[in-house]
């Protein structure tokens, strides 16, 4: 299917259930309003002269019209590519040139950010950008009015692209996939789906939009079954979070764990309703056992779901069930989603590797993407010839066959010729009293090539554990190579706009 027919059934089907949601405006629609301000602003885009395969740049915080433009460009096969709204020039300049955009829509501004004057600096290295239209400007409204025929819109291929998404560098610098329909439609689908949704779900989705996160596993979720999306801020802020949940009486959350450690550790977080939630996703980085535990006890999120996958993957691959233990949603990220596979190999080798052994979880099916955008090197060395994706995540599969995610290739730790998975030491320190979070990376050695750096954000910033408390907290509990010998007290640590924290940067930084 397309993501317009679909979209189609939801009006048919629901017509007068609320399909979107915005709080900081006040904004409703239902299915039916929805559907026909998406047919509005499609048939603009036409009559502005964009057309099949063009690029529709987005570079905007959360907001409706980031959803409407979204399936109003997937309406007409334009190519939408979702632009990180914490880009600055730079980086803007290049994703508009790399992936030829010559429609773009923007924030008009957010917080400091003023993309109006970011888009006019630029404007002048992106030759192909034709027409910028500001959000929240008469530029919006001027480019509704120049409504066209209203005739029928043109038959679609889903196989066809309609999406560049970039990932979330949290590794190097971010690489466009490019997805189809099918690939994207399919994923929203079969997540949605595993968490049982239907129209009375009302989804709060506090992650960005710009991410598949927001835009697969909440936007197109949400409308395949005719459940409700609410956006609780343009960028993420725990108390609107959780005001949100309660004013809108949200039945599901979304957030990567660093998220709900923030509401959870909100001073007044026991004065908020949540007792309307009943499921939500936890994806993009592993989540701690203690933090499961409140999710399920305190947020009363009984049927919480983890989600394992990749921008290249449209993204989800992998899934816990509704019903799984908390064991299963710790310590592993699910079995496989329907109709994918995925299979464990040696990096080395490509042979898969038995049950129990760890090696590169790869995946394959409707979901693996097109391939980055005008690089097709970059998409060889990453899907080989039989379709697989190479994730570059070390995983193990069990028995039963739910997996186990060990750590990024990228980020293991040799010391010695010894392997260090971060993640394992990670979970370790996480449960000290005095570490309110932690990260753990190699950085060079003389001597044994790699030595382990904790980087930790301690409970109290008035009180940091000292390195010689940490290292008597490991002993006699860890293998000796293993316990980090550095350590970094920090306020913060550097994190992508999917929140994930840039490893890459801690080691950069204190390397030396
Ligand atoms: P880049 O590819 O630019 O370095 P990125 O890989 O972080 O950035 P994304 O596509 O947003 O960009 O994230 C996919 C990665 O996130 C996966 O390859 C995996 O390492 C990690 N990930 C996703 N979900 C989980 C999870 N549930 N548990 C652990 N890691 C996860
Ligand atoms: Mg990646």
């Amino acid at each position: 299917d397309t993501v317009g027919a679909s979209l189609d059934r939801a009006v048919a089907a629901w017509p007068d259930r609320e399909a979107l949601v915005d709080v900081p405006s006040g904004r409703r629609w239902t299915y039916a309003e929805f559907g026909a301000d998406v047919d509005r602003l499609a048939h603009a885009l036409l009559a502005s002269g964009v057309a099949k395969g063009d690029r529709v740049g987005i570079w905007a915080v959360n907001c409706p019209e980031w959803m409407l433009v979204q399936y109003a460009t997937a309406r007409i096969g334009a190519v939408m590519v979702n632009i990180n709204p914490a880009y600055r020039t730079h980086e803007v300049a290049y994703v508009l040139r790399q992936a030829g955009v010559s429609f773009l829509f923007a924030s008009l501004g957010h917080k400091t950010s003023d993309y109006r004057a970011m888009v006019e600096e630029v404007r002048g290295e992106c030759p192909r950008l034709r027409e910028t239209v500001y959000i929240g400007d008469p530029s919006w409204e001027a480019l509704l009015a120049r409504e066209a025929t209203g005739a029928a819109f043109e038959e679609l291929s889903c196989d066809e692209p309609i999406n560049i998404q970039y990932t979330s560098g949290t590794t190097g610098f971010p690489k466009g996939a490019t997805l189809s329909h099918h690939n994207i439609l399919n994923n929203g689908y079969f997540v949605g789906e595993l968490v049982a949704y239907t129209e009375r779900d009302r989804i709060c989705v506090p992650v960005p939009f710009y991410h598949c996160f927001g835009m697969v596993m909440g936007n197109l979720a949400a409308t395949s079954h005719g459940a409700c999306v609410v956006i609780p801020a343009p960028s993420f802020d725990s108390r609107a979070t959780l005001e949100a949940v309660q004013a809108e009486r949200c039945t599901s959350l979304y957030g990567v764990p660093t998220m709900f450690i923030a509401e959870l550790s909100l001073p007044d977080f026991a004065s908020y309703d949540l007792s309307t939630l009943r499921t939500g996703i936890m994806a993009g980085s592993p989540c701690p056992v203690e933090v499961m535990k409140r999710v399920v006890a305190e947020m009363h999120m009984e049927q919480v779901s983890i989600c394992y996958g990749m921008t290249e993957t449209s993204p989800v691959s992998l899934q816990t069930r509704m019903d799984d233990d908390l064991e299963h949603r710790t310590g592993t990220v699910g079995r496989v989603l329907p109709h994918l596979e995925v299979k464990v190999v040696d990096p080395a080798t490509g042979v898969t590797r038995p049950r129990g052994s760890a090696g590169e979880l790869c995946t394959r099916g409707y979901s693996v993407m097109l391939g980055y955008w005008d690089e097709p090197e970059k998409t060889a060395e990453v899907v080989d010839e039989g379709r697989w994706m190479h994730t570059g995540d070390l995983a193990v599969m069990r028995e039963d066959g739910y997996v186990e995610i060990v750590g990024r290739i990228k980020d293991m730790i040799i010391r010695g010729g010894e392997n260090i998975y971060p993640r394992e030491i990670e979970e370790f320190l996480y449960a000290h009293p005095r570490i309110r979070d932690v990260q753990v990376v190699g950085v060079p050695h003389e001597r044994y090539g790699e030595e382990v750096l904790a980087c930790v954000i301690p409970a109290d910033p008035a009180d940091p554990l000292t390195l010689e408390e940490l290292r008597d907290y490991c002993g006699g509990r860890l293998a000796h190579y293993k316990i980090p010998s550095r350590l970094r007290i920090l306020d913060a640590f550097p994190m992508t706009v999917s929140g994930k924290v840039r490893k890459v940067e801690l080691r950069e930084k204190y390397g030396n």
